[in-house]
This record gives structure tokens, sequence and C-alpha cells, in this order.
């Protein structure tokens, strides 16, 4: 069995951070270090560390995490301008939290794609 993260604990409700959505899929909630003006992080109900362990079996969730980023950018009022979305994985990718997490970023320009 893959180690929790926080991010059991968030979608548990076991510490206190306010859930932007939440189903028997998935959850989002902000970010705790905003990069942009609005940067929420939308995860899969079920620990999956890394892109690399996803199987056939997660494709209702993972679709799911995409209608929900759709909603949630309808929500945030950032939808017509645009947003990206982001899900790093390991080293080479900047991942830092061992489950799946899909970045919702925008409310400001967000300039080119990558910086190295
Ligand atoms: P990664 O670099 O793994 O793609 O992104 C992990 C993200 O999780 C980071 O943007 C970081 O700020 C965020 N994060 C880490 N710990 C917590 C937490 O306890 N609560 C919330 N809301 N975000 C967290």
């Amino acid at each position: 069995m893959p180690e929790e993260t926080i991010f059991s604990k968030i979608i548990r409700q076991e510490i206190d951070t306010p859930l932007l959505y939440q189903d028997d899929l998935v959850t989002a909630f902000r970010d705790i270090a905003p990069r942009v003006d609005t940067h929420i992080l939308i995860i899969p109900n079920t620990l999956i560390p890394t892109i690399n362990e996803v199987t056939e079996e997660d494709e209702l969730a993972l679709g799911r995490m995409i209608t929900v980023a759709k909603k949630l950018a309808e929500q945030e009022g950032i939808d017509e301008d645009g947003y990206r979305l982001i899900i790093n994985c390991n080293k080479h990718g900047g991942q830092e939290v061992y489950h799946i997490h899909m970045h919702l970023l925008g409310g400001q320009p967000l300039g080119p794609m990558l910086s190295i």
C-alpha cells in the first residue's frame, strides 16, 4: 500500500481545509501556497501516488477531475479568460506530494508554458 499524504487527511476532513467540491470520486480545495490568483487542487479520493501508477480502473476519477476543473473555473469566473491544468509527475515533473493532483491555475496571464 502506498503511504498516505496530507491529502488523504484533507479528503477525510481530518484537518481544517475548506473543500470547494467533493463527491464519491474526487475532492477539490485551494492550494495552501497559491502561485497565482486562482490556484486550486483537484485530487482523486483514492490514493494514486503518481500518473505512473494509473490504471484503467482510475479512468472515471481522472475524467471527473477534468469536469470538476471546468465547473470550478466557471465558478471562479476564470473560464472565459482561460486557465491552465497541470499534473506533475515525479522528480523531473516537480511533484512534491505523492497523491495525484491536478493544479487549476488562473485569474491572471500565466506566461509561457514552461520555465526551466
Ligand atoms: P506538486 O508540486 O506536488 O505538483 O504540488 C503540491 C502542491 O500541494 C503545492 O502547490 C503545495 O503548495 C500544495 N500543498 C502541500 N501541502 C498542502 C496542504 O497541506 N494543504 C493544501 N491546501 N495544499 C498543500
